[in-house]
C-alpha cells in the first residue's frame, strides 16, 4: 500500500531532494502535505506537481495566493500548518526538512501520533532530545535520521544486538576553512563561508559546517539517537566525505557505510527503513573515482564552536537548547553581515557561560531556554 508523506520544508535543499526521491518511487509513496516558510511560488508549483492535498505557508504574507489553487487543495497560513501537516491522518511518514528550532513542535506532534519522522531537522533533537525520544516511545512513533552520518550508523546497526555498540567516530569534511590559519578563519567572509567543498546545502547548515557547529549538533544528535555517552562519540576530519561514520562494536570491529556525498540515499533509506528498495536514480559508488580517503584530527583551536557544542552536550539539560539558539542567532547575524565569522563562537560561548542549566524535561522548559538564549545572544551580538 502506498504510504502518505508530509514534507515540512519542501522548498529547501533536503525538501527538494526528497521530492526527487518520491518522484522515482511513486508506486510506494504519495505526497499528502507540503510546507514552506515563504517560498510561495515554488510551493505552488510543487503542490500542483505532486497533487498534495494540504499545503502550508508559515509566513502569512502570501495569503492572496490561495485563490489560485485547485479546490481539492487545502491551503493553510501561519505556523500552525506545520503541526497540522505533521499529524494529518493520511500521513504515515513526516520528512522534517525545516531548518532550525521551528521544526521542534512538528517533530514531537508527529511522533506523539505514532508517525515515522524522517528527521533532517537535527535541531529538534539537539534542543529537546529527551522530550523527543519520550514522545516517540509514548506515542508509538519512530525517529529515523536523514543526516548522512547517523543514517550510516543506523545502517551499520542493522542485525546487531542492542548492547553491542561501543563507540562512534563521526566524520567531518572540515568545511572550507579546514587548512586556514586561526586568524584568517576569524575574518572569513560570508561568500567564503558559503563555499562548502563537498556538500551543497541550505545557508544555515553550510555556515554550521564552516564553524563546525554542525558537527557538534551531530554529536548531540548521535547521543540521543544511539544512547552513547559523549566520551564514546568522537569526530575525525575526512575531507572527501565518502565514509560517513565509523561504528565500533564491543569486540573492536568497525563497520562503515560509504557513498558519494548525496542526500538522496539517506533520504530514501529513512523512508524505507529497515528495508532497502531499488533506486536507479542514486549515483553508484566508484572507488577509483572516490580516490584517496584521508583522515586527520579536528583542529579545535581554529573551530572553538565545536568545543562549545560538545560542552553544552556534556552540561546536559537546557544547555543544548541554549547552544542551538545562540548559534542560530549568531549565524543569522553573520549571514546579514552584522558580525564577523569569529564572533559566532564568542556569542555562543558568552551565552552558554551565563546560562543556568535546568532539566529539559518538558517542551515548555526547552522553549523557555530557547527564548532566553535568543535574547542573550542578540545582546552579545550588538
Ligand atoms: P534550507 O534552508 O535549504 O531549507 C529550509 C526549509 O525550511 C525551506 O523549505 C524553508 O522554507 C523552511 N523554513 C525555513 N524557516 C522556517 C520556519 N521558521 N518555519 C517553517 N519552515 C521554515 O535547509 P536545508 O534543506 O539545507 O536543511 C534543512 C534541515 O536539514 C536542517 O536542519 C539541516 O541541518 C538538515 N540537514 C541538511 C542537509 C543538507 O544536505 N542540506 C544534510 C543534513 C542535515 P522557505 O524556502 O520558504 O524559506
Ligand atoms: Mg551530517
Amino acid at each position: 500500500m502506498s504510504v502518505g508523506i508530509a514534507i515540512l520544508g519542501s522548498t529547501g535543499s533536503i525538501g527538494r531532494s526528497t521530492l526527487r526521491v518520491l518522484e522515482r518511487q511513486s508506486d510506494r509513496f504519495h505526497t499528502v502535505a507540503l510546507t514552506a516558510f515563504e517560498s510561495a511560488d515554488e510551493l505552488e508549483v510543487q503542490a500542483r506537481e505532486t497533487g498534495a492535498r494540504l499545503v502550508g505557508l508559515v509566513s502569512r504574507s502570501g495569503n492572496s495566493r490561495a485563490s489560485g489553487f485547485a479546490q481539492r487543495q487545502k491551503w493553510l497560513h501561519g505556523r500552525e500548518c506545520l503541526v497540522e501537516a505533521a499529524t494529518h491522518p493520511d500521513v504515515g511518514i513526516v520528512v522534517n526538512a525545516i531548518v532550525g528550532a521551528a521544526g521542534l513542535e512538528a517533530t514531537i506532534a508527529a511522533l506523539s501520533e505514532g508517525k515515522r519522522v524522517a528527521l533532517a531537522n537535527k535541531e529538534s533533537l539537539v534542543m529537546a532530545g529527551d522530550v523527543v525520544m519520550r514522545a516517540a516511545k509514548d506515542g508509538g512513533g519512530e525517529l529515523v535520521p536523514i543526516d548522512s552520518e547517523h543514517s550510516g550508523v543506523l545502517q551499520c546497526l542493522a542485525g546487531q544486538t542492542s548492547n553491542s555498540l561501543s563507540r562512534l567516530i563521526l566524520t567531518a569534511s572540515g568545511g572550507p576553512f579546514r587548512n586556514w590559519p586561526l586568524e584568517k578563519v576569524k575574518n572569513a567572509t560570508v561568500d567564503q563561508a558559503l563555499a562548502h567543498p563537498t556538500w551543497k546545502m541550505g545557508p544555515k547548515i553550510t555556515i554550521d559546517s564552516a564553524t563546525l557547529a554542525n558537527k557538534a549538533l551531530e554529536v548531540i544528535e548521535a547521543h540521543f539517537l544511539f544512547g552513547l555517552s559523549y566520551d564514546d562519540i568522537q569526530v575525525v576530519v575526512h575531507p572527501q566525505s565518502i565514509v560517513h561514520a565509523f561504528t565500533e562494536f564491543v569486540d573492536g570491529s568497525i563497520l562503515s557505510q560509504l557513498g558519494f556525498p548525496d542526500m538522496e540515499l539517506p533520504i530514501l533509506y529513512a523512508l524505507t527503513y529497515p528495508e532497502r528498495i531499488d533506486d536507479s536514480g542514486v549515483r553508484r559508488f566508484d572507488p577509483v573515482a572516490a580516490g584517496d580517503l584521508t583522515f586527520e584530527p579536528l583542529r579545535r583551536d581554529a573551530f572553538p564552536t565545536f568545543s562549545h557544542g560538545v560542552r553544552a552536550g556534556r552540561m546536559g539539560g537546557t544547555a543544548t537548547a541554549v547552544f542551538n539558539a545562540a548559534n542560530e542567532v549568531a549565524v543569522h547575524r553573520f549571514l546579514n553581515g552584522k558580525i564577523t565569522f569569529g564572533k559566532i563562537s564568542e556569542v555562543i560561548d558568552v551565552t552558554l557561560s551565563s546560562h543556568e542549566v535546568r532539566p529539559a524535561d518538558s517542551i515548555e522548559s526547552v522553549l523557555e531556554a530557547d527564548r532566553w538564549a535568543r535574547v542573550e545572544a542578540e545582546r552579545s551580538c550588538s
